[in-house]
């Protein structure tokens, strides 16, 4: 599953779930495109790692939220590496509240950075997937999107969001060669999952037949087969990786 020559634009991969994609991704061969917001030393240790690993790795500092930021991220990309072959959508945030606790805010910020971060970087990058050899939009959603999650509301809607905007750019992208997928991870050991208290990640587990949470490595295998050109008659799918949430 080599991605050597394949360029990959990750968002929100100097920590968490998107770091492991993007060093995934970076030790398999790919020019690969660190997008951070805030986090920038750890975005160099990034680029480190997968430099380390025989890869090729810059970083892109951009806010998904904000247009002209991922305007820069794509001249980034552009001057290092060329056209990207394949984008994931992966940067996220969480503000959680009972809905009727809910301000109109935390359900705004949550819209224009997991909805509108995916829509600016799809927009920006469309082309460029587009006309790849067999490009790739890799979105990561959530088992939430699916089951809903109390204090989510603003979350879980954004995240059921994605699917149906992923289906409706496969149909468009199955013109050509290019293919949309959704991810869909359970509850993942990084920094969003590290606030939650002992005792509700033990009620999680509880529900989880595989009795563990995920790791980003488990998100990242799956990510890193469906950029590659061997996932290429999988498109408009939610794949979940949620050690069998739905059984
Ligand atoms: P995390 O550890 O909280 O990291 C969030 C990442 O998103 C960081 O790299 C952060 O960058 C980036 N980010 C946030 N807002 C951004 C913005 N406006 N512009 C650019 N980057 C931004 O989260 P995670 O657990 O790795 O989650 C990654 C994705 O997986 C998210 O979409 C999340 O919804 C989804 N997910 C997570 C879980 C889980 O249990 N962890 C489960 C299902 C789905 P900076 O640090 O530079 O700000």
């Amino acid at each position: 599953m080599s991605m050597e020559g394949r360029t990959c634009v990750i968002t929100g991969s100097a920590r968490g779930i998107g770091r492991g994609i993007a060093e995934h991704l970076g030790e398999k061969g790919a020019n690969v495109v660190i997008n951070y917001r805030s986090s920038e030393g750890a975005a160099h240790e990034a680029v480190e790692a997968i430099e380390d690993a025989g890869g090729q790795a810059v970083t892109a500092q951009a806010d998904v939220a904000v247009p002209e930021d991922v305007e820069h991220m794509r001249e980034v990309c552009h001057d290092a590496f060329g056209p990207a072959d394949v984008l994931v959508n992966n940067a996220g945030i969480t503000a959680d509240k009972q809905f009727t606790e809910m301000s109109r805010a935390e359900w705004d910020r949550v819209m224009d950075v997991n909805l509108g971060g995916m829509f600016n970087c799809t927009q920006t990058f469309y082309d460029d997937i587009w006309n790849a050899d067999e490009g790739r939009l890799i979105n990561i959603s959530s088992v939430v999107g699916k089951q809903g999650n109390f204090g989510q509301a603003n979350y879980a809607t954004a995240k059921s969001g994605m699917f149906g905007f992923t289906r409706t750019i496969a149909l468009e992208f199955a013109q050509g060669s290019s293919t949309a997928n959704c991810v869909a991870p359970g509850f993942t050991r990084t920094d969003m999952v590290e606030g939650v208290p002992d005792h509700v990640l033990e009620r999680i587990i509880s529900g989880i037949p595989l009795e563990r949470l995920a790791e980003v490595e488990d998100i990242a295998a799956v990510v890193r087969f469906l950029a590659s050109e061997e996932s290429s008659y999988i498109t408009g799918e939610v794949i979940d990786v949620n050690g069998g949430m739905d059984l």
